[in-house]
């Protein structure tokens, strides 16, 4: 039967059956220079101006390894919780295409840099799962074939070996992943945490970030795994997620047909949403794997990755659960305020500097971000300093400023640069806390309505609004509200 035939399942079949997915993901590692060579991989500069002897693969020219890549997939490595093997082998996979002048891409294949890692996920219910990570092993990027835009395109394809040789580090995990909705809070997870780990920007514009998505399905309460097939190269996470439930409807229908789904890469289509055969899977044994006679095998001291780990910032997860912990701000909160590393340590500057936690958070989250978002700005171009944030909260605790004049204070000062200081001096915007002034106008304004009085006198309390209103009039709205209420309600009283 041909296959491409048959339509995807609809949703009630498609919940006969559970979804099996692992992904494989790439993460460019942000080194000055290649894996194995001098020049850099900056994206972005015209073609071919980085390459070199090793690059381009020329007789005599030997692969050196870099350092920093190391450190970076140590650093990747500890992020995700592998263990980092003390002894590690680099590879040659053999395959032939022009984006690889060489002929062979350098991996590592049975020796990986490191193993047995795991990342907790966040679900949309609440709940928490843990996707185990076998294995993160490094290697080099290949170039980039132009297949369009060219005038003669029709007839040829170009190659921009600029990304050939930048360093990779391949992240497989485990088939844990049971829904598209699983995959996709598993990338946003590894995705944070490499950037947390500074070793990647994790653009996926600029190619940072790659995702292969292996996916099968079973009959619900089958033990056995169903064939896979591997969708390559899908450039966003919502279209990793839209691939994956496309395949996943293709598959039950596949089997619902009475026929088998074949093992085969795919590719996505992101104009129609559908996945469609590339080539059928290559096997391990077709890349003709071998040790790379030129690089010795890679070596990584306990005392190296000792000194590596105590470089390494705190992760999302934990920086989520202390600030909870320590501030008492809620899970919702800590998940907004630790989004970046720059935004949780604002936060915690501010609510240490102001002694108030929640009204750093509602701060940070509510006026700042908004003001940010406007001004196209990021949390390290803000023009108000964590510090400076910190005593507008002081002088909003401490009464000297109603949260209305607060945000007018605020506004001011994302505007200028200036501290709250400055602008209340200036334009005189204390808030009036003084009973003593706020008495004389208060009894100003019941001596000029002596039938609003009476009314409030007769039981219409109601009219207390009315008064207050004046009282906000008369000081520009500059009176402590909680102040003038009190006296009011004093002086009315008789
Ligand atoms: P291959 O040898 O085909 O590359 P691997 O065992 O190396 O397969 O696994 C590649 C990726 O596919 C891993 O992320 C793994 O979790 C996932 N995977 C393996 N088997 C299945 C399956 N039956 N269904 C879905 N994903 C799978
Ligand atoms: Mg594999």
């Amino acid at each position: 039967m041909d296959l491409a035939v048959i339509p995807i399942a609809d949703p009630e079949t498609v919940a006969k059956y559970e979804p099996v997915i692992g992904l494989e993901v790439h993460c460019q590692l942000k080194t000055k220079t290649k894996i194995f060579s001098p020049s850099s991989h900056e994206f972005g500069n015209p073609a071919n101006t980085q390459t070199d002897p090793v690059v381009l693969g020329l007789p005599g020219a030997l692969p050196v390894l870099n350092r920093e890549a190391v450190e970076q997939g140590v650093r990747a490595s500890l992020a995700i919780h592998c263990k980092i093997n003390r002894r590690s082998v680099f590879a040659r996979k053999n395959y032939f295409y022009p984006d690889l002048p060489k002929g062979y891409q350098i991996s590592q294949y049975d020796e990986p840099l490191a193993e047995h890692g795991w990342l907790d996920v966040d679900l949309e219910d609440g709940s928490t799962k843990r996707i185990g990570i076998t294995r993160l092993h490094l290697e080099e990027d290949a170039g980039k074939t132009i297949h369009d835009g060219f005038r003669d395109s029709d007839q040829y394809s170009y190659v921009d070996l600029n990304r050939a040789g930048a360093p990779l580090a391949e992240i497989v995990s485990e088939p844990d992943m049971r829904s598209s909705e699983e995959a996709f809070a598993y990338l946003t997870e590894i995705k944070q945490a490499l950037q947390f780990a500074g070793v990647s920007d994790c653009d996926m514009e600029k190619g940072q970030l790659r995702c292969d998505a292996n996916v099968s399905v079973r009959l619900k309460g089958e033990e056995k795994f169903g064939v896979k097939a591997e969708i390559k190269n899908v450039n966003s996470f919502r279209f990793v997620k839209m691939a994956i439930e496309y395949e996943i409807a293709r598959q039950v229908a596949v089997l619902e047909s009475g026929a088998l789904v074949v093992q085969e890469t795919r590719l996505f289509n992101n104009t129609t949403g559908e996945t469609s055969s590339m080539r059928s899977k290559e096997e391990a044994h077709d890349y003709r794997y071998f040790p790379e006679p030129d690089l010795p095998p890679l070596l990584v001291s306990e005392e190296w990755e000792r000194s590596i780990a105590d470089s390494m910032p705190e992760l999302p997860r934990n920086k989520r659960e202390r600030l909870v912990s320590e501030y008492g701000v809620s899970d919702y909160d800590a998940r907004v305020l630790a989004l970046s590393a720059e935004t949780a340590d604002y936060f915690e500057t501010v609510a240490k500097a102001s002694g108030d936690a929640k009204m750093a958070a509602n701060w940070v989250q509510g006026e700042l971000a908004g003001a940010l978002n406007a001004a196209g700005k990021t949390i390290t171009e803000s023009p108000i300093s964590a510090e400076s944030l910190a005593r507008l909260l002081k002088l909003l605790g401490d009464g000297t400023l109603s949260s209305k004049l607060a945000k007018e204070v605020f506004a001011k000062m994302f505007e200028s640069g200036k501290s709250a200081d400055e602008i209340i001096e200036a334009e005189g915007l204390k808030q009036i806390s003084d009973t003593g002034a706020l008495e004389s106008i208060i009894d100003g304004i019941l001596a000029a309505n002596p039938k609003q009085v009476e009314t409030y006198r007769g039981g219409k309390v109601g009219i207390l609004g009315f008064f207050v209103g004046q009282v906000m009039k008369q000081t520009k709205g500059q009176a402590n509200p909680q102040v003038v209420n009190e006296l009011l309600t004093k002086k009315l009283a008789g």
